[in-house]
């Protein structure tokens, strides 16, 4: 990894990236209740995704002393560093966090603590990128669109409910915290904001025998919303088996239980096994 071979330029003064999804918070009251969230305890191995000009890693280098930084904009790597040293020891990694191995993190020191105001044009991929690596991190505490919010924590029957909501809940146990409204960010995002923490499950409770195949029914059973799990699953099983499994065929993706969809992966798990 390429940690902190820092380029000296750039100054927070900057204008935000757009193709960077840069929306800096400034509302003290929102950090602060973010830090208060997340709550640091001595010894835990916090990693903050895209840091940005420090509004939530400072408060949180007051609070816990060290901290590791993933950020992609080489311009604010070296100011991020200097203003750091007035507040605690931070390790910066400058990457694309999607190319971060967190499990690699984890190894130094227990699982990780994920900590994030997300760039929200790669909310998914990160939620997704940590999903792989969900054995090395405690929990997570993300800043995302409320809309995204809405839809990961969305149950069966609710019209947001979807893919997105049925891989996460199978994973880990999702809390919405609290909305942020745009003017608590600069420049402002034209949509409101929501905190979430994510706490992945025990993995002897998940359940879930082979991911590639869950994921595989699940995004086919969401890719044909509109029709019948009978026809939009007709690529991996047929009647009797999602009977099998106490799902109705001719029910539709958004009235199953995420544990109905674990019940039916496994069943095709075992049946290709
Ligand atoms: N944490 C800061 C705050 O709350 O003010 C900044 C949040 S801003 C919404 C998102 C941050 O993620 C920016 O600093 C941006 O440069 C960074 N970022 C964008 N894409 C990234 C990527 N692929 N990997 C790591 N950081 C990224």
């Amino acid at each position: 990894m390429t940690r902190s071979s820092l380029p000296r330029s750039g100054t927070f003064s900057e204008p935000a990236k757009k193709h960077l999804g840069q929306h800096f918070l400034h509302d003290r009251g929102i950090i602060s209740d973010i830090v208060h969230a997340v709550d640091p305890q001595p010894g835990d191995r916090l990693v903050e995704i895209g840091p940005g000009q420090g509004a939530i890693t400072f408060p949180l280098l007051d609070r816990h002393g060290e901290l590791t930084v993933i950020e992609f904009d080489r311009d604010l790597i070296f100011p991020l560093t200097e203003a750091a040293r007035a507040h605690g020891t931070l390790e910066v990694i400058h990457r694309d966090v999607l190319t971060v191995d967190f499990s690699a993190l984890a190894h130094n020191g227990g699982p990780i603590r994920l900590v994030g105001n997300l760039p929200y044009n790669l909310s998914s991929p990160i939620l997704f990128h940590a999903l792989d690596h969900a054995p090395a991190i405690r929990d997570m505490h993300f800043m995302l669109q409320k809309e995204v919010v809405d839809r990961m924590a969305a149950g069966p029957g609710s019209k947001v409910y979807g893919r997105l909501s049925v891989m996460l809940q199978a994973y880990c146990h999702v809390t919405p915290l609290f909305t942020v409204p745009p003017a608590a960010f600069r420049p402002p995002p034209k949509v409101d904001s929501a905190v979430v923490r994510m706490v992945p499950r025990d993995p002897a409770s998940i359940g879930v025998v082979d991911p590639a195949v869950f994921a595989h029914v699940v995004r086919d059973a969401f890719g044909q919303r509109r029709k019948t799990l009978r026809n939009a699953l007709s690529q991996l099983c047929d009647s009797p088996q999602i009977e099998a499994a106490g799902i109705r065929p001719d029910a539709r993706a958004e009235q199953i239980e995420v544990a109905d969809f674990v019940t039916l992966a496994n069943q095709l798990a075992a049946r290709s096994a």
